[in-house]
């Protein structure tokens, strides 16, 4: 499997370059921000204590959402291969990972991480909050806590998969085709 974890701050661009890589390559994708407004959404218990957290920027804890992988990865087992969007975001969850993938045989193949300047991400996340509504996309201090958060907590996984030696770096700066392009280039060199 093509077990790929695209990395970066907030509004670097994973959700969008996301969407492009799964149709190139076949992939699924798994995006655990997208799960959690989904619990939110169907006002479930892991919604609303997941809800709490995410209303203040902060990381939900890693015991939740290291529960929700292993389910999704078990699901997926046959496919050609998987998409991390905004998971792991901590060394905790990375290890995590890396047990849970073991015991089922597979690995990740590579973390790409999009770069992108922090003046450059507050922009691009309040427009997104302007035409999305997305609640945590709307208010400067929320955006600054989780950039914060990414620098302090999310940030340091990329010493894991260096260590692994699977760490490529992405300029996340650029139109959407151009870091789609530098993107797919890095995916080839780990096929
Ligand atoms: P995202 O859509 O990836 O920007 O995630 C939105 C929010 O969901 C984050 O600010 C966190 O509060 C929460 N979240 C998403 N993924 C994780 C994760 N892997 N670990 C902890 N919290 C997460």
């Amino acid at each position: 499997m093509l077990n790929i974890v695209l990395f970066g701050p907030p509004g670097c661009g994973k959700g969008t370059q996301s969407e492009l890589i799964i149709k190139k390559y076949n992939l699924v994708h798994f995006s655990t921000g997208d799960i959690l407004r989904g619990e939110i959404k169907a006002q479930s218990d892991l919604g609303k204590e997941a809800k709490s957290y995410m209303d203040k920027g902060a990381l939900v804890p890693d015991s939740v959402v290291i529960g929700m992988i292993g389910k999704k990865i078990d699901e997926n087992l046959g496919a050609k291969g998987l998409i991390l969007d905004g998971f792991p975001r901590t060394t905790a969850q990375a290890e995590a990972l890396d047990t849970i993938m073991k015991q089922k045989g597979i690995a990740v193949s590579g973390m790409l991480a999009l770069e992108v300047e922090k003046e450059e991400l507050v922009k691009r996340l309040l427009l997104r909050g302007k035409e999305s509504g997305r609640a945590d996309d709307q208010d400067v201090s929320i955006i600054e806590n989780r950039i914060k958060v990414y620098d302090n907590e999310t940030a340091p996984v990329k010493n894991f998969y260096s260590a692994q030696g699977k760490f490529v770096s992405i300029k996340g700066m650029g139109t959407i085709d151009e870091i789609f392009g530098r993107i797919s280039s890095a995916i080839d060199s780990l096929k």
